[in-house]
């Protein structure tokens, strides 16, 4: 029987098939080790890196394929459904992106050829604080200007990958919130060198946590980050980084739909070979049917994805589809995980079936990069006008 076919797929084939080669040496095995362990891919991402699929939305000029999110999506779709992870590498991809369209020349000739090539890896993102929350606003890691410098004290948590990058683009305060006229104003974007400060003002302490993300929480005291590497204007960070957010957002959702793919190929077949009762447990509709409505429930989500995607290339307004599509992924790749697992009966819990880790790694796209509530409040009072609860 063929896996799963769909009505999204044929976008980007050359590039799908190239990413489920590479997948191919890189099985289950390799990845439950590292799930153990708590390690990193490095071999992995590395692969990822020469073969130029972390540097698909870097401009030609600047030593990337220029393609748009669309073939990151695939990328990335490909990568899930092979039963890989992206999650230690997808930020590559798009954190740049804050670089591309807000950075200097200068900074843009600096880094992003290095990017590109993966001479320089920028795969931590910076935003998320123990008592912020979701209210970005509230921060307080705050970079207090000092002549040519900035000095930054603060926290951050949840910080994936900083172990394991170069660059770090950092949100931070340059003016306290009741000092700005919106609360959104009077935060700033660095991007800082982590070589040069870790140890100097900056401490990394890893967060272990029910899945293989390499996430971690930053200590930051007087740190000096040159103020040569402010992104953009002092003071209007937020703004570069929501674009960047959409991104992240329509990327994630199509890990997601590849994490569901991956779900309703495993059940399908497990359904089909496995015999209880003298015959395949697929053949009762109460198994398959969770199947069929799985499939249902991704490929509705993936045209959602591939909608937003396509705004975003054409660099229309897509937050509110970049939210919506990284909603109902997310639930179509939890429903196929618990789908999966139910199943597969006792073996969906063996650790060398891969349904348990991917299961545990789906969960986590309800809550990041934004969790469903937030979503929902966003969808309720941007688009259906009803009072706003905060
Ligand atoms: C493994 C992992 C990796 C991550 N990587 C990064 C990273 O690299 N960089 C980074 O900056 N951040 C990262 N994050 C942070 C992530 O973006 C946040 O965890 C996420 O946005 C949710 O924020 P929070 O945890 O502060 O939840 P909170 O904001 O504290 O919310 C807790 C719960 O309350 C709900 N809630 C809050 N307010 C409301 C409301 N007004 N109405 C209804 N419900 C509400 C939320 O929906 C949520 O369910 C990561 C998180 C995890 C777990």
């Amino acid at each position: 029987m063929p896996a799963v076919s769909d009505l999204t797929q044929e976008t980007f084939p050359e590039i799908r098939e190239a990413v489920r080669r590479l997948c191919a040496r890189f099985p289950g095995a390799y990845w439950r080790a590292l799930d153990r362990e708590r390690a990193y891919p490095t071999e992995f991402v590395q692969a990822l890196t020469e073969a130029g699929f972390l540097s698909v939305l870097i401009p030609e000029d600047y030593g990337g394929s220029g393609l748009g999110l669309g073939a990151a999506t695939a990328v990335l779709e490909e990568i899930h459904r092979s039963g890989c992870n992206g999650g230690a590498c997808h930020a590559q991809m798009y954190t740049m992106g804050t670089i591309l369209r807000h950075g200097s020349e200068a900074q843009k000739q600096a880094y992003l050829p290095k990017i590109a090539s993966g001479e320089l890896r920028l795969q931590a993102f910076g935003v998320t604080e123990p008592d912020a929350g979701t209210d970005t606003t509230r921060i307080s890691t705050f970079a207090r200007r000092d002549g040519d410098e900035f000095v930054v004290s603060g926290r951050k948590i949840w910080i994936s990958r900083a172990e394991h990058s170069d660059l770090m683009v950092l949100l931070c305060r340059t003016a306290a919130r009741d000092a700005s006229p919106k609360p959104s104003d009077g935060m700033s974007v660095l991007i800082v060198d982590m070589r040069a400060a870790v140890g100097n003002g900056l401490t990394i302490r890893p967060v272990r946590t029910m899945l293989n993300h390499a996430t971690t929480e930053l200590f930051f005291e007087d740190l000096r980050v040159p103020a040569a590497n402010l992104v953009g204007e002092e003071g209007r960070g937020f703004r570069y980084i929501l674009d960047g957010m959409n991104a992240e957002r329509i990327l994630i959702a199509a890990e997601c739909i590849g994490d569901a793919r991956f779900f309703i190929d495993r059940a399908s077949a497990y359904a089909r070979d496995r015999e209880v009762f003298g015959r395949p447990i697929g053949e009762n509709q109460g198994v398959q049917f969770p199947i069929a409505r799985a499939y249902v429930q991704m490929t509705s989500a993936a045209l959602m994805v591939d909608h937003a995607a396509a705004l975003f290339e054409a660099g229309e307004p897509c937050g509110t589809e970049a939210n919506m599509a990284k909603l109902v992924a997310s639930e179509a790749s939890w429903f196929a995980a618990d789908m999966c697992l139910q199943t597969h009966g006792g073996f969906g819990f063996a650790e060398e079936y891969d349904i348990e880790r991917k299961f545990r790694e789906t969960r986590l796209y309800q809550v990041a990069p934004i969790s469903t509530n937030l979503i929902l409040s966003h969808v309720a009072t941007h688009v259906l006008d009803l009072p706003k609860s905060f």
